[in-house]
């Protein structure tokens, strides 16, 4: 049986960054360090770093003292929650990634200079929360699937876009058409703010795809870049399964297989695919 392994896959820049980040500030002192949800969305990572002292919560008011340290994670988080925290006098540690950085910037430029702002992505996310909140909670977040009336963009002058980083582009391609059709404004300034890691890794897929009998995309069930890949290699029309680990394979996904293909999240670590693969050599 054959393997391929996507080039592209597992820790992205961003994601490597926040975790070396981490592990330097579980390095030093003895403060307690906080962090709001997990810090990256792969349950093997977040056991670990609980294991090494991070203790995880929900929200700001579960830290009593104030003597600690707060990591933002590589998504962001809503600047009113960090400025709460910083105000308080504990310790913030901002591992968020400068490509989502960038697309804050650009949904406050926009705001500030007079234009109506769309945030294409996922409601709900912790990175278009965060973006959302860098524009002051101005303008609207926008997904392929939800309901919109474009004929409001008419009331509008300016118009601008920003995307969350792991936007896959052919997804929301209907988007923009949709928003022309109604164009009676002055102007429409797009920011692509979709990170290369995240086309890079999602042409690989596709490639990879193309070529396998059976597609596993690794990473956590909660990875929204993980189940993108798996719709892209699921819509190339070959048999494609969302897996955790070594765990969640046996021996009957591969009957008849001649060409696996790997293809894995950003917050995937390097050794579970090792893991799968050497599974995968066993059958
Ligand atoms: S996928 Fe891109 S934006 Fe997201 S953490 Fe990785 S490098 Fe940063």
């Amino acid at each position: 049986m054959k393997i391929i392994i996507s080039s592209h896959g597992g820790f992205c820049y961003g994601v490597r960054r926040a975790y070396d980040m981490v592990k330097d500030v579980l390095g030093k002192g003895n403060k307690n360090i906080y962090i709001i949800g997990e810090l990256i969305h792969n349950s093997f990572v977040v056991k670990e770093l609980e294991e090494l002292g991070i203790i995880r919560i929900n929200e700001i008011n579960e830290i009593k003292d104030n003597d600690s340290t707060l990591i933002i994670r590589s998504h962001g988080m809503p600047f009113e929650l960090v400025k709460q925290a910083a105000s308080r006098g504990i310790d913030i540690v901002d591992t968020t990634c400068p490509f989502v950085k960038k697309a804050q910037a650009y949904a406050k430029k926009l705001i500030d200079e007079g234009f109506f702002l769309i945030i294409i992505g996922d409601q709900g996310h912790e990175e278009v929360e965060g973006i959302h909140s860098a524009s002051g909670y101005k303008g609207i977040i926008l997904n392929k699937d939800l309901d919109f009336d474009f004929s409001e963009l008419k009331k509008h002058k300016k118009v601008g876009l920003v995307f969350q980083t792991t936007q896959n582009i052919k997804d929301i391609a209907g988007i923009v058409p949709e928003i022309l059709n109604n164009f009676d404004f002055e102007e429409l300034r797009v920011y692509n703010t979709i990170c290369d890691t995240t086309s890079n890794r999602q042409a690989d897929a596709k490639t990879i795809a193309l070529q396998a009998d059976v597609m596993l995309v690794v990473g956590g069930k909660n990875s929204a870049n993980t189940r993108r890949l798996f719709d892209i290699c699921k819509a190339e029309g070959v048999k494609s399964y969302h897996i955790q680990s070594a765990d969640d394979i046996h021996k009957d996904m591969f009957s008849g297989v001649e060409t696996v293909g790997i293809s894995a999240g950003a917050s995937t670590p390097d050794i579970i695919v090792k893991a799968i693969v050497k599974k995968i050599k066993q059958f």
